[in-house]
């Protein structure tokens, strides 16, 4: 499930697509559409929130220098 961070809808991946389908850019497109208002949900991929948790580590580590 995808909930829309601008109206809280809740979607499933498919219901997106419905609404991407006559965009050309559908395949390299990274956001999601929510079917409720519209809005754009930018796609966020295991390997990114694995990034962001190495990076707050790191982060961390530099800040105590
Ligand atoms: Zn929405």
């Amino acid at each position: 499930m995808i909930k829309c961070s601008y109206c809280g809808y809740e979607f499933n991946e498919k219901d997106t697509l419905k609404g991407c389908k006559t965009c050309p850019m559908t395949k390299v497109c990274n956001k999601y559409k929510c079917p409720n208002c519209g809005f754009h949900i930018l796609k966020e991929p295991k390997i990114i929130k694995q990034l962001k948790k190495w990076v707050s580590k790191i982060g961390f580590k530099n800040k105590n220098r």
